[in-house]
């Protein structure tokens, strides 16, 4: 077999991977990354790209105001039981220096989007902004020919097939007939699009996930980082006791890597694994429905090559994986592309209902809270599904899924079934088999809340995440406006996951433990969702899975360097 030397091997190339590679590369070591797709950036590069980095340096400048033992608080309130000290202490320690080694030292920039509020802003130690940060869009054309390399986003996530749209956008384009500045904006968004298009498959202006990804192989091209696509690994290899390489394939070639100070397995969890699916997501188990929005290499192989070494495998999440609600997009060969909904559910004009026509959930709280309300009230039916309810102006206003605002048609959306319309909430009640009577008085009670500004069945708009997400326009309350001018809309969701939060279980440093008596690995790191979130489960703000990713990478690739 071929054989070949470096000082660590990184298993992937996600956020987590490609900081490590970054981090070791920085500090001398000869550094391979194997990435088993033909293209690099996994989830991350699907991802917002959002990390939340409490204490970070860009707050700090903002005079935000925070501190770690407020952070740890809200990390234990969060957490419950699930809660690892150890873990969550080198995160907080750590994180804020991660950013600012990579701020000084790399491509990688982030802004600060200072009202962005935890997701549980009651909770004590929460905050009310500062702590999650927002990627810089980045100009693909200084990736060269990797930029067909990089993952593109997720297709529904894109305008016309191929333009990325970045956060900061979207109020723009909400407000492209309504504002000079925001026309212009989208105008200027339009023109480096068509003109990207003579000479690449999308446009080069990318946003989110993908600006980060790209930000990171292009700090790593400069380091001569080798990062070897279609190259899956498939197994450990061991010397002494020490893990002391891999062998992955490469262009149909089994390869043995050496690696002298280590493996970081940074592989993206398992949430497209099947099988391990059904074992740890309890509604799939009871063979329910659930769409993954992960990519297909994400198949768990990190943890299940540490296993064969006698690995640990942590179980008390409670929650196995980050949920998100999503919408399945018909495609003209009849099957679907889910759309995650982030950003709708939030506005005012929205409200979602169950299988029977009423409300179940506050539709503005985050998407890892919603998908477990709509999971409850579905309970005693075979499948998990509902819908998102808007009258016309508020369709036009905010658009709905992959459903545009005003001025783009939406014939199409209707005549593919995506988007469903009813001439009144009797006819709408009609087209989705509910009770028209039901449907009525739940529009009914909901508009009377939405008058008064207060939602007292569910709390929609009652805290500062949720005004972060609404239309600060819309008064008495950015996230309540009545559902009055037919026709009706609805938009069906069903439940998904942006990845896996079980995982390897990890010492502070990223060590992989032994199931046996939870003592290091030597020479093995699991980092990103391929380690048990250091969330246990929970979801407390916008970033908490990429921040750790990139906090963990950092912190595994400097433990190699120094040993
Ligand atoms: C639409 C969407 C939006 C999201 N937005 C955010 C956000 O803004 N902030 C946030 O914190 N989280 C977000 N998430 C979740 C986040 O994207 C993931 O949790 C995160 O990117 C995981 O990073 P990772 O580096 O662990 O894995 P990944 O980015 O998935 O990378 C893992 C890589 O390993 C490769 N691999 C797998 N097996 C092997 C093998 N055997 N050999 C070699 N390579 C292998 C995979 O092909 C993949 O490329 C979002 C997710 C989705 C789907």
């Amino acid at each position: 077999m071929k054989q070949v030397e470096c000082d660590v091997l990184v298993v992937g190339a996600g956020a987590a991977g490609l900081t490590a590679a970054f981090t070791a590369a920085f500090h001398g070591l000869k550094v391979i990354v194997a990435e088993k797709e033909p293209v690099f950036g996994g989830t991350t590069a699907y991802s917002a790209g959002v990390i939340w980095i409490p204490g970070n340096s860009l707050a700090k400048s903002a005079g935000l105001q925070d501190s770690p033992d407020q952070v740890l608080r809200y990390m234990q309130e969060e957490a419950g039981s699930a809660f690892d000290e150890s873990k969550a202490r080198a995160f907080v320690e750590q994180a804020p220096q991660m950013l600012d080694f990579m701020l000084q030292n790399s491509h990688v920039r982030y802004q600060l989007i200072a009202n962005w509020a935890d997701y549980h802003p009651l909770r004590p130690g929460a905050s009310a902004g500062g702590r999650s940060l927002l990627p810089e869009p980045f100009d693909g054309r200084l990736l060269g020919k990797d930029f067909h390399l990089l993952r593109s986003p997720i297709r529904t996530m894109m305008l016309f097939g191929g333009m990325s749209v970045s956060r900061s956008d979207i109020p723009h384009l909400f407000n492209a007939t309504r504002s000079v500045k925001s026309g212009l904006h989208v105008l200027k968004m339009l023109l480096r699009y068509a003109k990207d298009r003579i000479s690449w498959s999308r446009g080069t202006a990318i946003a989110n996930g993908n600006a980060l990804v790209a930000r990171l192989v292009h700090s790593l091209n400069e380091q001569d980082v080798p990062i070897w696509t279609d190259s899956p690994v498939v197994s450990l290899s061991r010397d002494a006791g020490r893990v002391s390489g891999a062998t992955l394939i490469r262009n149909g070639e089994r390869i043995a890597v050496q690696a002298r100070k280590g493996v970081i397995l940074a592989s993206g969890g398992f949430p497209r694994n099947d099988k391990l699916r059904s074992t740890h997501y309890a509604h799939i188990a009871q063979g329910k429905n659930h769409t993954p929005l992960a990519p297909p290499g994400n198949t768990g192989d990190g943890a299940r090559m540490a296993i064969e070494l006698g690995a640990g495998f942590a179980r008390t999440a409670s929650n196995p994986a980050a949920w998100a609600p999503v919408s399945l997009v018909p495609n003209p060969d009849g099957s679907t592309t889910p759309y995650p909904h982030f950003i709708d559910r939030c506005k005012p004009g929205f409200i979602a209902i169950d299988p029977r026509g009423r409300r179940f959930a506050n539709e503005a709280d985050s998407y890892h809270d919603f998908v477990p309300a709509m999971i409850s009230a579905c309970a005693n039916d075979p499948e998990i599904y509902s819908y998102l309810i808007c009258d016309h102006r508020t369709l036009r206003r905010y658009g709905m899924g992959v459903v545009p605002p005003f001025p783009m048609p939406i014939g199409k959306y209707l005549r593919s079934g995506y988007l469903i319309r009813g001439a009144s909430i009797q006819e709408l009640a009609d087209r989705l088999s509910i009770d028209p009577v039901v449907l009525d008085a739940t529009v009914r009670r909901y508009n009377s809340y939405a008058e008064r500004g207060q939602d007292p069945d569910f709390g929609k708009g009652s805290n500062v995440y949720n005004h972060f997400g609404g239309d600060p326009k819309c008064q008495p309350n950015p996230n309540l406006a009545p559902i009055v001018d037919g026709p009706f809309y609805a938009v069906r969701l069903s439940p998904s996951d942006l990845g896996t939060f079980q995982g390897l279980a990890t010492d502070s440093s990223a060590r992989v433990l032994r199931a046996e008596d939870q003592q290091p690995i030597p020479g093995l790191y699991a980092v990103g969702n391929d380690m048990a979130s250091v969330m246990g489960g929970a979801y407390p703000g916008a970033g908490i899975t990429i921040g750790p990713a990139m906090t963990f990478g950092y912190i595994a690739a400097r433990d190699l360097a120094r040993t």
